[in-house]
C-alpha cells in the first residue's frame, strides 16, 4: 500500500527549513503530485536539495497551499522568520508535517487512527514504546514524528493501522484538521520558553494536542506535576474519555511501587520490564498503557510488549556486561534532571560525567552523591563539576576524554567500587561530540570492544 501520486495533485507547497524532516517532507510532497519549492537560509542545506533534484527558490506566497515551516524556525517568538511573516500577512496556512500526513491517509481513503504524544519529557519513550505494544499485539504501525522517521516518509496503513507521533509544541501550533483518536499530554516543565514567551504560552501549546478531539476519543494527561493538573481539570467537561496517568497512585492509570493498573486491576510488574526502569519510566508505561487501552488493545497483549520492549539508544541502554559489570549509556541526559532519574535508578554506581554544563550545574544533584563510588570526569566543564564533587566530599578524577573515563571507570568497578558503570554526563556534548548520539555510540562502542579484548583474554 502506498499513497496515491496524485494524492497532492495540483496543490502547491513551500518547504522552508531542509532540516531532518524538511527535505524528505519536500520530497514526499513531490512523489504526491504536488508542486514543491523549497528553501533554507543555508548555501550548504540548498545545495544538498538542489542535488536531491528539488527545485530550490524563496518561495512567493500567492497560490500556495501551505507553508511547511522546519519545528526549528519560529513563526511567532522570539521573532518570526521572515517567511512566515509573510504566509501570515499572505493567509498562507504554516502547517507541520503531521498535519501533510493526516490529510494524505484521508485523501488516500484509510480511515487508519492517530496516537499523538507529547510533554516535557519521555516523549520518545512513550512513543516507542506504544508502537512496540501495537506491534507486539498484531497491528499495522508506523512511529515518527519528532523523534526518527519524519512524519511525510512514514508509509501508508490500512484501515486497521495507528500513526504513533511524537510531537514537539512547534508541531502542535501547526495543525489544522489532525485528530488524535488517542492523545496524552505528559507532563510540564519550564522549556523552550524562548519560543512560547511563557508557561501560558507553552501550556496552551501543548494543549493544543486535544484539539478536534470527539466522543470517543482518548484524552490522556498525566497529574504528576502542578501544570499538568491544572490542564487535567480544564479537560474535564470536553469532548473525550479524559483518563489521568501517574507513575504513583491516584490516577487512572498509574504504577505504584512500578505495578502497572487500570481501574479494572493489575495490568503488569514494571520490575520484569527491563528496559523501563525508574519512576519516571513508570509514568511512560501509565501513558502508554492508557492510550493502547484507549485503541482497543488487550491487556495481555500490553503487558507483554512492556516486559519485550527493548528501549531506547542513549536512554538508560545497557550497552554490555563485563565481568559481571553492566555499562549504561544515558548519553541522552544533557541536564542535571535527566541524571537524577538515571542515578535515582542505582543504589551506588561508577559515574562518567561532564561537557558543557547547564547553569546550575550538578549541584542539584547532591541527594545522590552518596549513591556514587567514583565520578570520572569529562570534557570543557569538568573542573566545574570537581569543585561540587569536591565540596561534597565524593570521589573523582578529572580525565578528560571519554575513551579514559570509560577504560578506568571499568577498572574501578572491578577493584569492587560497584557493579553499574553509567554513563550519565548531565551536561551537552558539543565540547567533543557532534552531539548526544556520537557520544553514546562512542561509549558503546568502546564497551563492545573491551568485552571482546576481555572474552580473548578469558579464552587464552
Ligand atoms: P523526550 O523525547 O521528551 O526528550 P525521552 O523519552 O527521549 O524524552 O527521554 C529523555 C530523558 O528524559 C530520559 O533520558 C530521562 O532522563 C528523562 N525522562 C524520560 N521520561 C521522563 C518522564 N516521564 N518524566 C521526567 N523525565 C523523563
Amino acid at each position: 500500500m502506498s499513497f496515491s501520486p496524485t494524492t497532492f495533485a495540483g496543490e502547491r507547497f513551500a518547504v522552508v527549513g531542509l532540516g531532518k524532516n524538511g527535505l524528505p517532507a519536500a520530497l514526499a510532497l513531490r512523489a504526491m503530485g504536488a508542486d514543491v519549492v523549497v528553501w533554507d537560509d543555508s548555501a550548504d542545506a540548498r545545495a544538498q536539495a538542489e542535488a536531491a533534484g528539488v527545485s530550490v527558490a524563496e518561495p512567493a506566497m500567492a497560490g500556495l497551499t501551505a507553508l511547511v515551516l522546519s519545528p526549528g524556525i519560529p513563526h511567532t517568538l522570539p521573532k518570526p522568520h521572515r517567511l512566515a511573516a509573510a504566509a501570515r500577512a499572505a493567509g498562507v496556512p504554516i502547517l507541520s508535517d503531521a498535519e501533510l500526513l493526516y490529510r494524505a491517509v484521508r485523501n488516500n481513503g484509510s480511515r487508519a487512527r492517530f496516537a499523538g504524544i507529547t510533554g516535557t519529557n519521555g516523549k520518545s519513550t512513550t512513543t516507542a514504546l506504544l508502537a512496540h505494544i501495537l506491534a507486539e499485539a498484531g497491528w499495522p504501525v508506523a512511529a515518527g514524528g519528532n523523534l526518527g522517521t519524519a512524519a511525510l516518509a512514514l508509509p501508508m496503513l490500512p484501515d486497521s493501522g495507528v500513526y504513533v507521533l511524537e510531537m514537539s509544541s512547534y508541531m502542535l501550533e501547526r495543525l489544522a484538521t489532525l485528530r488524535f483518536d488517542a492523545a496524552v499530554m505528559l507532563n510540564l516543565s519550564a522549556d523552550h520558553l524562548d519560543r512560547h514567551g511563557d508557561m501560558a504560552g507553552y501550556s496552551a501549546a501543548k494543549y493544543c494536542i486535544f484539539d478536534r478531539q470527539l466522543a470517543g476519543d482518548t484524552v490522556a494527561i498525566g497529574v504528576d506535576d502542578e501544570l499538568s493538573r491544572g490542564m487535567a481539570a480544564r479537560l474535564r467537561g470536553r469532548p473525550g474519555r479524559v483518563v489521568t496517568i501517574s507513575a504513583e497512585a491516584g490516577a487512572d492509570v498509574r504504577a505504584p511501587h512500578g505495578v502497572l493498573r487500570d481501574p479494572v486491576g493489575p495490568i503488569c510488574d514494571l520490575g520484569e520490564a527491563r528496559a523501563l526502569p525508574g519512576a519516571h519510566n513508570w509514568q511512560n508505561a501509565a501513558a502508554a498503557a492508557a492510550l493502547a487501552l484507549g485503541l482497543g488493545v488487550p491487556r495481555e497483549a500490553i503487558a507483554r510488549g512492556m516486559k519485550t520492549y527493548p528501549g531506547l539508544a542513549h536512554r538508560l541502554e545497557r550497552v554490555g556486561v563485563i565481568d559481571g559489570i553492566a555499562f549504561v549509556n544515558d548519553s541522552k541526559a544533557t541536564n542535571a534532571d535527566s541524571t537524577a532519574r538515571a542515578l535515582a535508578c542505582y543504589d551506588r554506581v561508577v559515574w562518567i560525567a561532564g561537557g558543557m554544563a547547564k547553569a546550575g550545574g550538578i549541584e542539584p544533584l547532591a541527594p545522590f552523591f552518596p549513591r556514587i563510588a567514583h565520578a570520572f570526569l569529562i570534557g570543557r566543564d569538568a573542573p566545574a563539576l570537581a569543585e561540587t564533587l569536591r565540596r561534597h566530599g565524593v570521589a573523582f578524577s578529572e580525565v578528560g576524554t571519554l575513551e579514559r573515563a570509560t577504560q578506568a571507570a571499568f577498572t574501578a568497578a572491578r577493584a569492587g567500587a560497584t557493579n553499574t558503570v553509567l554513563l550519565s554526563p548531565a551536561c551537552a556534548s558539543w565540547d567533543q561530540f557532534t552531539g548526544f548520539d556520537q557520544r553514546g555510540d562512542m561509549f558503546r562502542a568502546q564497551v563492545r570492544a573491551m568485552g571482546a579484548a576481555d572474552a580473548m583474554k578469558g579464552a587464552a
